[in-house]
């Protein structure tokens, strides 16, 4: 047998654009972690918002393995039930009339920033390709994505990038007005900027991109990679805001750890990705489609969305109780399961810092930029796990006030 793998080996064998933290889990089961050592942690991180219903939860394990005794993949030369399952499912869910199905959430958003620019190409001219995106926001690691993202250092070394992108600023309309005109195609935006420190937008924002775009005939983008499937208590973020896109990204939760990513869009707007114009060999592979059907299908209940409410708040009065003790957060924000705590003046930057103590305590946390603590974990996280994963981040928090 080959030697046991071990964090070394990262370092040694990996090419270094990660930096892992030490343990390595081998065994997840619920809101539970286990590392090589045995040593037990709370995942309070969710594999970054995609564990949407923790390690291995049944429903999952029993979709992805009946489909794995079935047919695993085919190619779109031909087609495959639970694709088109997931699709309709999709669709009757959402405002959506159609699908795009890929592997991952840049791979979402490549597709409908190409599917952008092709609607407009194909319907007023090809002079209508500007692109509108805003500062801080986030969208994937290809070069089209990164160069939409509104975090230059993401897009640095790589260019020459692609053109016709230009950023506002996230929650400012004024910002938008002053960049948009008759030659753009679309904006995109999330609903709540998750990379960029778990800043919802206000509903003044979305309805007004909703306004700028009616009135420039230009698409709305929402990517809801990371605020889709349940995370913030509805299917789709927004669904609270009263205003719909006419192309929306999904990924992250929808597979629940699965690789597998969406783009939704309308009758209007579909009719430009013809035949030819855009694929993905992957895209509706048949586990992929058959494990984010269940996952679907089970998170979009009443007892699942109601409960993702419940546990938001929960989350909120341990955070204000380890804030009131500590003093170590400014202000505590986000929707559902998607939470932020930035950091107050004393520890500006300081976010960081927090996840190799918490891991040491035993909890899974993430950042969301320097500033901010970000939890992102199952929609269906146990109260008893959220209390044990509390009274462990207490203990790393207050390390880092005491400087150990
Ligand atoms: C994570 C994320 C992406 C990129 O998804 P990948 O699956 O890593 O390609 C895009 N947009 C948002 C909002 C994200 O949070």
């Amino acid at each position: 047998m080959s030697q046991t793998p071990t964090r070394a080996d990262f370092d040694r064998y990996m090419v270094p654009n990660y930096a892992p933290q030490q343990a390595i889990p081998v065994r997840g089961e619920g809101s539970r972690l286990w590392d090589q050592e045995g040593r037990e942690y709370v995942d309070f991180a969710g594999g970054i918002a995609v564990n949407s219903l923790g390690h291995c939860h049944p429903v999952l394990v029993e979709a992805l393995t009946a489909q794995a005794n079935k047919l695993w993949h085919l190619s779109n030369v031909y087609t495959n039930e639970p694709a088109l399952a997931l699709a309709r499912s999709l669709v009757e869910r959402t405002f959506a009339d159609k699908v795009y199905l890929c592997s991952s959430g840049g791979e979402a958003n490549e597709a409908a920033l190409k599917l952008a620019r092709r609607w407009a190409h194909d319907n007023v001219s090809e002079h209508k390709h500007r692109i509108v995106s805003f500062s801080q926001s986030f969208h994937g690691r290809t070069l089209f994505t990164v160069s939409v993202g509104g975090q230059p250092k993401y897009a640095q070394g790589f260019g020459p990038v692609p053109g016709g992108i230009v950023h506002g600023e996230f929650n400012d309309l004024d910002s938008v007005r002053d960049l948009i005109d008759d030659d753009t195609c679309a904006v995109v935006v999330e609903p709540m900027q998750g990379e960029g420190g778990i800043v919802p937008a206000t509903p003044e924002f979305l309805h007004g991109l909703r306004a700028l775009c009616d009135a420039h005939d230009a698409l709305l983008i929402f990517d809801e990679v990371q605020t889709g499937v349940g995370r913030t208590g509805t299917l789709f973020a927004h669904e609270q805001y009263g205003v719909t896109p006419d192309i929306l990204t999904s990924a992250k939760a929808l597979g629940g750890g699965f690789p597998v990513g969406a783009m939704l869009t309308t009758d209007r707007v579909a009719p430009a990705f013809g035949f030819g114009t855009h694929g993905s060999t992957y895209g509706g592979n048949a586990l992929a489609s058959a494990v984010a059907l269940a996952a679907v299908e089970h998170i979009d209940t009443p007892e699942v969305l109601e409960g993702v409410k419940r546990r938001h708040e929960r989350f909120r009065e341990h955070l204000e109780a380890i804030n009131a003790k500590h003093g170590v957060f400014r202000e505590i924000r986000g929707m559902g399961l998607l939470i932020g705590a930035e950091m107050a003046p004393a520890f500006e930057g300081r976010a960081k810092d927090i996840l190799p103590l918490a891991i040491e305590e035993g909890v899974m946390a993430l950042i969301a930029g320097p500033n901010v603590l970000r939890l992102a974990p199952s929609l269906v996280i146990p109260e008893a796990d959220i209390d044990e994963g509390m009274v462990r981040l207490e203990r790393a928090v207050a390390r880092l006030v005491a400087g150990q």
